[in-house]
């Protein structure tokens, strides 16, 4: 079996490493040192500030973006501002929504590029916060983060980006760009098992942390509280937490974080290149990410490829839900994937579509 999927992606040998021992009780000094570990590294790579923290939840990373909407914003004090450019944008509308936010969205129609003039009428409106799914994975779009941070700092907006399927993949800097709340989670970019979502907080974030938090489970006090002795006031992930450690060993010594966006960003460009010369059609109607390349498949019914990759060649690629359920692909490059793996890849598609 090969995963060209965004997440769960195909996975490394030291993250299964970890289920070959024994995985330890929690309550612990040493299961602390680990997350303080853990928790410092990831802050160094997402260019968390001093006076910021991180927060993991078991959850997927619905999870934190449901924690994050509850906790920061309220319905008396706050107007959000939403980027809706696909499922995952319907997903931060649906959560407001719940939790009786008053929002607006800018909806972007199929295949349509976010730009400066999506946001100007919103400009000046007197919102609080702007949400976005920077990388929005159900077509593949990613956003300017120069052009969102702008606009927030200029609008004066708290910036809460959900970087789940960008973050370990694209350059990312939450000081750089003057974001104010990073949502990630453990089975896309990181390439752990799925069940772990994280949370990092700006000091304005924290600041501004006004929501009624009608959760008990995701109340971000007690996580805060916790924290302060790196433990959760519930049992966390804990062998997620070990392959977490190992993973980030891992990168350290395959040459640290840049070399490993570097490896990503060679093994996507690979693919685009490989995919065009065979002939396969590359949608490029937006900025893409580095995680994924949306293929179209013309008078091929792209939900039957899907179908007949998974069940006649173990390869399993994302389909797509809505009006591109029929006639896009999105496949991965995050995950332990090589060149070899993309060229049987596009071989199959290319027997599939003959
Ligand atoms: C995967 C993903 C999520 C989270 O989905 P879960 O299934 O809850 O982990 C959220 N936002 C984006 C952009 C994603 O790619």
């Amino acid at each position: 079996m090969k995963l060209f999927t965004v997440g769960p992606v195909e996975s490394y040998p030291c993250t299964r490493e970890v289920y070959r021992k024994d995985i330890p009780y929690f309550r612990t000094a040493e299961y602390s040192s680990l997350v303080e570990s853990c928790m410092r590294r990831l802050g160094g790579y997402i260019g968390l500030e001093e006076g910021g923290r991180l927060l993991y939840f078991a959850a997927s990373g619905t999870g934190a973006m449901e924690a994050t909407v509850d906790n920061l914003l309220s319905p008396e004090e706050d107007n959000a501002l939403v980027i809706n450019g696909g499922s995952f944008g319907a997903r931060f509308c649906q959560l407001l929504q719940h939790h009786e936010i008053p929002h607006s969205a800018v909806t972007l129609g199929v295949g349509e590029a976010l730009r400066e003039s999506h946001l100007l009428p919103f400009a000046g409106r007197g919102y609080t916060a702007l949400l976005v799914n920077l990388h929005e994975t159900s077509t593949g779009q990613l956003y300017d983060i120069e052009m969102l941070s702008r606009f927030c700092r200029e609008n004066n907006l708290l910036l809460i980006v959900d970087a789940i399927s960008t973050f370990m993949v694209d350059p990312y800097d939450m000081q750089r760009y003057g974001i104010d709340v990073t949502i990630f989670s453990s089975q896309k970019g990181l390439c752990l098992s799925a069940g772990m979502s994280f949370v990092a907080l700006s000091a304005r974030a924290l600041a501004h942390r006004r929501g009624r938090c009608r959760c008990s489970y995701f109340n971000f006090g007690d996580y805060l509280t916790n924290m302060e002795r790196w433990q959760t006031p519930y049992t966390p992930a804990v062998a997620i937490m070990h392959e977490l450690d190992a993973m980030l060993t891992y990168i350290e010594e395959q040459g640290g974080l840049e070399s490993w966006l570097e490896g990503i960003r060679k093994r996507c460009q690979y693919f685009r290149k490989q995919a065009e010369a065979a002939g396969l059609a590359v949608c490029r109607d937006y900025p893409l990410s580095n995680m994924l390349t949306p293929l179209l498949t013309g008078s091929v019914d792209a939900h039957q490829l899907f179908l007949r990759l998974s069940r006649e060649y173990d390869f399993y690629v994302n389909p797509c839900g809505g009006a591109l359920a029929h006639s896009m692909l999105r496949i991965s490059h995050a995950g332990n994937l090589t060149n070899a793996d993309a060229d049987a890849l596009i071989a199959a598609i290319k027997t599939l579509t003959r």
